[in-house]
């Protein structure tokens, strides 16, 4: 199962591979930051990838900085399950969607092991499991040229959609980009990836996503994050700007950059003084960002043909020993939009797992309880510093993403994925492009 497995095979995608884009090359470059210098102190709010990898630039190039981080650990979407299976498991984050990027780099300059991932996928429909189906969904939602209406209206217009059997196939695909098909825009998803240039395959990492972070970005920065504090003030009225955690303790500096996923801004966790401009605030409100959980189970035996697509309780089940090197049997549960709010709806780890196991069960037999050893929900929906999976284009959208993430007087400055605006956005790479972008912004007004 790969997140973007569909996606690339647009017209918009192949394009995008071909012509490297001139942004995602002045990404590389300044990385190395040959030239520049800056003398004032940035804050970073969110230890994600994005707050991360900002960080570790600004550190490089003897910037003081520090980064504010809500949680109790840091990471953001990309964590690490450890104990469950005798190999480790991401409980965010774990394919590299393509390697043309600056992780790609990164993972190659580190010999960090990855490999392609060649899972096969069978589609659940009409009651049997298939290898295709007549239409290929993946493809239709694929085209450049889809109305501007929901994934979900589209297919009914197509007979596709509601009650037919493909519905769940249809919920998978929008699943794959973040969201329930009822919210996401045919046509604005394709349109936003347009410029998409990091490769069409998907990479699996023999440890995990996290672990690439933690083994190559952290240790220069460790000592620069500040975990469990939760900002909700910042002040950029004066000459400085003055950031609150819900202590009360203050912190001062030069530029600000604000990192944390788009429903913490959607929800006004963080008051601004002066308020941040109108349209910027209606930026964040047009950007979508669904609910997501991953389910992890574990089985005494694979009775189960690799991926599985089109479920009605989860659209995506995924064998999670491919790229790895162990030998339990973990199929994922990778549940989006409408069907991980249905799950969480049902209020315990032990009901959502329930409600997996009977759906395999109706899918093989009763082989799924047969063989459960343990399960284990990682719920992106509930995590309360993040609530949702990834950002994802509603219908109407627009240009939403470039207002949401322009810069405020060049020191109020946003970066994490919602706010990539090369096509990028729902992905670790996206985040950590715009943390590149920030920091040349602060390099380049010191120029
Ligand atoms: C289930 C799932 C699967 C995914 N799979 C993939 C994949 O396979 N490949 C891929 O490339 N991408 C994947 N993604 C997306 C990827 O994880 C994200 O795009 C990326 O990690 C986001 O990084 P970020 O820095 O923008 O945000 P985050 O990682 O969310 O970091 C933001 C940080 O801000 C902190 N924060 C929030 N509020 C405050 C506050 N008030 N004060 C201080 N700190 C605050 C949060 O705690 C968090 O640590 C997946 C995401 C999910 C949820």
């Amino acid at each position: 199962m790969n997140r973007k497995e569909f996606l690339h095979k647009s017209a918009y995608g192949a394009l995008g591979a071909v012509a490297l884009s001139q942004w995602l090359w002045a990404c590389r470059k300044t990385e190395l930051f040959e030239e520049g210098d800056y003398s004032g102190k940035v804050v970073v709010i969110g230890a994600g990838a994005a707050g991360l990898y900002a960080a570790y630039l600004l550190r490089s190039k003897g910037v003081e900085v520090e980064v504010l981080e809500a949680a109790d650990r840091y990471g953001g979407r990309l964590g690490k399950l450890e104990g469950f299976a005798d190999y480790p498991l991401d409980l965010g984050a774990q394919w590299l969607h393509g390697k043309n990027s600056i992780l790609g780099d990164l993972i190659k300059r580190t010999d960090t092991a990855i490999s392609r991932d060649n899972s096969e996928s069978r589609f659940w429909f009409e009651g049997e499991l298939k290898r295709s189906t007549p239409v290929d969904i993946a493809d239709a939602f694929s085209k450049e040229d889809l109305p501007d209406v929901s994934f979900l209206d589209y297919a009914d217009q197509q007979g596709w959609g509601r009650g037919s059997a493909y519905e769940y196939i249809v919920e998978w695909a929008a699943g794959d980009q973040g969201a329930g098909a009822e919210a996401i825009s045919a046509f604005w998803n394709i349109k936003e990836e347009e410029n998409w240039s990091s490769g069409e395959a998907d990479f699996k990492f023999e440890q995990t996503f996290f672990d690439l972070f933690n083994n190559h970005v952290v240790p220069t920065i460790a000592d620069r994050i500040r975990t469990n504090t939760v900002v909700n003030r910042i002040d950029y009225s004066g000459s400085s700007i003055v950031v609150t955690d819900q202590q009360g303790q203050t912190y001062t500096a030069d530029k600000v950059i604000v990192s944390v996923p788009l429903p913490i801004l959607q929800d006004g966790d963080i008051q601004f003084t002066p308020a941040l401009p109108s349209a910027k605030v209606a930026a964040f409100q047009k950007l979508g960002m669904g609910p997501g959980m991953k389910v992890f189970l574990k089985f005494s035996e694979a009775f189960y043909p690799g991926n599985i697509v089109g479920g009605a309780v989860c659209a995506a089940y995924a064998d999670e020993r491919e790229g790895k090197s162990g030998s339990d049997h973990v199929l994922l549960a990778f549940v989006m939009g409408t069907q991980a709010q249905k799950l969480t709806d049902l209020g315990s780890d032990q009901a959502i797992i329930n409600a997996l196991l009977a759906e395999l069960d109706d899918m093989f037999d009763g082989a799924a309880t047969a063989a459960y050893l343990d399960g284990r929900v990682q719920n992106w929906t509930t995590e309360p510093f993040v609530r949702g999976a990834y950002s994802y284009a509603t219908v109407g959208v627009g240009e939403s993403r470039k207002t949401a993430a322009e810069p405020i007087e060049d020191r109020l400055l946003f970066a994490g994925e919602a706010m990539n605006l090369n096509g990028h956005h729902q992905t670790v790479h996206g985040a950590v492009e715009t943390a590149i972008r920030e920091v040349t912004r602060i390099f380049e007004s010191a120029q």
